[in-house]
């Protein structure tokens, strides 16, 4: 919706389409508050997040095609074809100019971390549980255990508290959480809910319904069997990473990132297929809405500048250095200003966020912590890269 704004305030014609039968994404089922700190310096719920985008978007008359899910994109006689499909008007295409994907991402399952034992009811993912409690209003389960300590996974903890549900503990892998620090606090502390950091779960067990799970401490880097302990639950939620959704990106034969698993971009937010930018979750799994929002006004912003004719003169290459997980975009305008989000590899109190232009800081920003969970940003004048040359590389490190 932000994009979809951005461009219709630019005076170019958009359709958005979207599979589910209301606006807002992931939003909607997220009805804590927390939301809206940064775009709105105030705390919304999720829905009311999205409502203030689609009252803009129906003042604004843009076209929203609900139930409507996106199949295909592709090349076709110099414009973009989309092939999408809706129980109302079947099989569609749809040629477009430009395309912004904002398809958000899926949660990891317990396929993906191949965790042991037998194959019961009641293992749910934690976004899939929030729908159910939040949305369609069943509660999975009374006697919870939530392995993966990522947002949803602690949003969820609460949220299970206050069904009257006993949430027993959450399992992390890592010695450190994978979610905010708010949410440690108000979703585990305020509610005495154990956190066992570098614990594995090594077993699911129970014939129909899930009976409990055995949970191994890692030490050194090894599992110490001798101290594996079992929790007895009906219900587990896994909150293990979240994926951009990328199938169409991929089929479109868009390049992939592998460090943030979404397409690769330049300074435009413009993937390897000309006309088709990405924001959003679906580029890389941002902790904040309100970061989503500021990409996607400038996806959209972009896009219409893109579709007006202009092209960047010259970029210049980014890429991560010490401790950077992955920098986004991964191309530079040295001619504009440029808003980068990055991840650390790091948990560090006192870090230095370092920009290097050839191997020279050009700037740099003292942060009182850092650690993975939490994205970073900094805006990059073009002031500070004026002595890059053709071949120039614009290096981000965490010291
Ligand atoms: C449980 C949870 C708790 C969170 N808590 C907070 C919080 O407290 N504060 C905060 O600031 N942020 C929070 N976030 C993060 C924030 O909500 C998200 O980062 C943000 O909403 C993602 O926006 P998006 O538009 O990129 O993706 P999404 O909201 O996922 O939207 C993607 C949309 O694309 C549609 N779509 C996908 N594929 C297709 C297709 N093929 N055809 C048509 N439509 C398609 C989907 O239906 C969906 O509507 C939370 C996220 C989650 C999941």
């Amino acid at each position: 919706m932000a994009a979809a704004l951005e461009l219709d305030a630019r005076g170019h014609p958009v359709l958005i389409l979207e599979r589910e039968d209301t606006l807002g994404g992931i939003l909607m089922q997220c009805i804590h508050n927390g939301f809206g700190l940064i775009e709105f310096n105030e705390e919304l719920t999720g829905p009311e997040f999205a409502q203030r985008f689609e009252e803009d978007i129906r003042k604004r008359n843009i076209q929203a095609s609900l139930r409507t899910t996106v199949l295909d994109i592709r090349e076709e006689g110099g414009l973009k074809a989309i092939y999408c499909v809706s129980p109302s008007q079947g099989m569609m295409r749809i040629e477009a100019r430009a395309i912004i994907l904002a398809m958000g991402c899926r949660e990891r399952s317990r396929g993906n971390i191949r965790i042991p034992g037998t194959r019961p009811a009641g293992v749910y993912t934690a976004g899939l549980a929030q729908r159910l409690v939040n949305i369609e209003g069943y509660i999975p389960g009374r006697d919870v255990v939530i392995i993966g300590s990522g947002d949803i996974g602690l949003i969820m903890a609460r949220r299970m508290s206050w069904s009257g549900c006993k949430v027993h503990a959450v399992i992390e892998i890592l010695p450190y959480p994978s979610g905010l620090t708010r949410n440690i606090v108000q979703c585990l502390n305020d509610f005495s809910i154990p956190l066992y950091l570098s614990h594995l779960v090594t077993d699911i067990y129970g014939r129909d319904r899930v009976e409990g799970i055995e949970v191994t401490p890692i030490e050194s880097g090894a599992l110490m069997h001798e101290k594996a302990f079992k929790i007895a639950c009906d219900t587990v939620l896994l909150s293990v990473g979240l994926v951009p959704e990328n199938e169409i990106s991929r089929n479109a034969g868009i390049e992939i990132q592998p460090a943030t698993n979404g397409p690769w971009v330049d300074s435009m937010l413009m993937t390897t297929m000309p006309g088709v930018f990405a924001c959003g979750n679906v580029l890389h799994v941002h902790d904040l809405v309100d970061y989503v929002a500021e990409e996607a006004r400038r996806a959209g912003a972009n896009a219409a500048a893109w579709l007006s004719g202009y092209r960047p003169a010259r970029e210049i290459r980014a890429k991560t250095g010490p401790n950077i997980r992955y920098v986004m975009p991964m191309r530079i305008n040295p001619e504009r200003e440029n808003r980068l989000y990055m991840r650390s590899l790091i948990v560090k109190n006192d870090a230095q966020l370092e920009v290097r232009l050839d191997g020279a800081v050009v700037k740099s920003r003292r942060l009182a912590h850092v650690q993975p969970s939490e994205m970073l940003s900094l805006t990059l004048e073009p002031k500070a890269v004026a002595a890059a040359g053709r071949d120039s590389t614009v290096e981000i490190a965490l010291v």
